[in-house]
């Protein structure tokens, strides 16, 4: 079929308004927040699950290649359309279906804002709990797809386990349906398969979530250390004395001074590190369990411990946080943000590691990260029109890569593969892990129209070239 009857036939689905096929609509959808760029031959709007039926049915007739996309702050590349085709924009797909008190539960469309679902229950004092650090732009659809995270999934978990059933169209437009309000469903657990598959399985048009009452009472505290050794010890201290805080982030100088020139959120800049805890429960007991808190990181020789004493200062700690990369963005032209897990207890060895990586490759790099979950986040800064710098963040974050993989740690915490990181994945899974999950990507996916060039190896690629922005 040839272009002009493709725009046509995808324009009787969803309005000639709802399709984008002209050079300077599709620029924007050529990228997400990672590093790379293609551009889509088509983007539509649809805002029903029969619309997208209806779109990948075409896709899969006329052999177009297609991908989901949410808000595009991916960090993995994943809603990058490598092989151009259909970009399924689903951000028109925003309507919040059912709140249902009672059962604790909430049927989403996938593009609603993963914050804007806790402002429509805040009057009712309930919330959604997985916060990813981009909860005010990013969407709950591209928060399935890539098993998002965020400060408060170290008590609650992560977005697995908060989602219950999925309404999802398969590649070839069928439309199926996974779990459901109830607390489990016979047969093959299919919504924990297709949570973290990163969209390559299918498009996920309804979601419904657990909702959770907001606890009774919450103390946010900011401790503040001369050394980033005595954070890390603290984080393993506070583990170990029995208390899961509902967050536990810290940030090192580098992170500390960016945010605080930009939020102003009280920070002390001479610190070598910062660790943001929050605790949540019953008011009674809150303050003795506060104070032993401080008594911890005070015991691993803390400079300073505020503990916030209104919403006001608490919510100003946490903007700190929430803007952190941000704040750095407003120094750089561009960073790139790593996502690696390693086991807390090798928190201190990998990041001396990382900064000993960053000096060899001479480039700058600041932490910000869910310390609790040994989940860092390297952040290093760079300016996109130096090609040698550009090379020497991209060698410098291979390093870290490996050096996290060497410390028991993973490839990824929270941001998915994508394509950012596919050519790592023989690091962490051998032939026979990999043969696997291709078995089935293989059984939704057979043509490899569904985000294709995503998760997997690319053969005839190699691990000399992983993250080179294509
Ligand atoms: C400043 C910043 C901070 C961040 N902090 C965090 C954090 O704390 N924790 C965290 O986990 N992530 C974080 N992220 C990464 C990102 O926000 C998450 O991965 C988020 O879940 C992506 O959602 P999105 O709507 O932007 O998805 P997109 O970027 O649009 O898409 C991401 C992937 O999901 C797929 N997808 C999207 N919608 C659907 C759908 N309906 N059906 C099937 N597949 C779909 C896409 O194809 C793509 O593969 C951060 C990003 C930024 C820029």
């Amino acid at each position: 079929m040839d272009k002009k009857s493709l725009i046509d036939e995808l324009a009787q689905i969803v309005g000639v308004e709802n399709v984008f096929h002209e050079p300077e609509d599709l620029i924007t959808y050529q990228y997400d927040a990672y590093l790379s760029r293609a551009m889509p031959d088509f983007v539509v709007f649809p805002t029903t699950t029969e619309q997208v039926s209806k779109i990948l049915k075409v896709a899969s007739r006329e052999k177009v290649p297609f991908v989901a996309r949410g808000a595009g702050t991916g960090i993995s590349g994943g809603a990058i359309p490598v092989k151009g085709g259909i970009v399924v924009a689903l951000s028109r797909m925003n309507k919040i279906l059912e709140i249902d008190f009672e059962s604790r539960r909430a049927r989403v469309q996938p593009g609603v804002i993963n914050l804007d679902l806790s402002h429509a229950m805040k009057d009712k004092g309930f919330h959604y709990i997985p916060d990813p650090a981009s909860q005010q732009s990013c969407t709950i659809g591209g928060n399935v797809a890539e098993n998002a995270g965020g400060p408060h999934c170290l008590a609650y978990g992560v977005t697995t386990n908060h989602v219950l059933g999925l309404t999802v169209v398969l590649p070839n437009g069928e439309i199926i349906h996974t779990g459901g309000k109830a607390l489990d469903y016979p047969g093959y657990d299919l919504t924990g398969l297709l949570v973290g598959s990163e969209g390559t399985l299918g498009i996920v048009t309804e979601i419904i979530v657990r909702i959770e009452h907001r606890p009774e009472a919450v103390k946010t505290l900011l401790a503040s250390f001369s050394s980033m050794l005595d954070a890390a010890k603290t984080v393993s201290a506070i583990i170990a004395s029995g208390t899961i805080p509902a967050a536990l982030e810290m940030m090192d100088k580098p992170a500390i001074e960016a945010v605080e020139a930009f939020a102003h959120a009280g920070y002390p800049v001479e610190a070598a590190a910062v660790l943001l805890i929050e605790l949540e429960g019953l008011k009674d007991g809150m303050d003795r369990l506060a104070k032993k808190i401080v008594e911890i990181c005070q015991s691993h020789k803390a400079i300073e411990v505020k503990v916030a004493q209104n919403e006001q200062e608490r919510m100003q700690l946490w903007k700190g946080r929430k803007c952190a990369a941000g704040a750095i963005g407003r120094i750089c032209n561009k960073y790139y943000l790593h996502d690696c897990v390693v086991p807390r207890n090798k928190l201190v060895a990998v990041l001396s590691e990382i900064y000993q990586i960053a000096e060899k490759y001479q480039v700058q790099v600041a932490n910000v990260f869910h310390a609790g979950d040994g989940n860092l986040h390297p952040l290093v800064p760079m300016d996109m029109s130096d090609r040698d710098q550009v090379e020497r963040a991209l060698r410098a974050g291979d390093e870290i890569l490996k050096c996290c993989i060497q410390a028991g740690g993973t490839l990824s915490g929270e941001h998915g593969i994508g394509l950012e990181k596919n050519e790592l994945m023989p690091l962490i899974f051998n032939e026979a892990d990999l043969t696997a999950m291709k078995k089935v990507k293989a059984v939704f996916n057979p043509e490899d129209l569904c985000n294709p060039g995503k998760i997997f190896p690319t053969p005839g690629r190699c691990l000399e070239v992983t993250q080179r922005p294509r």
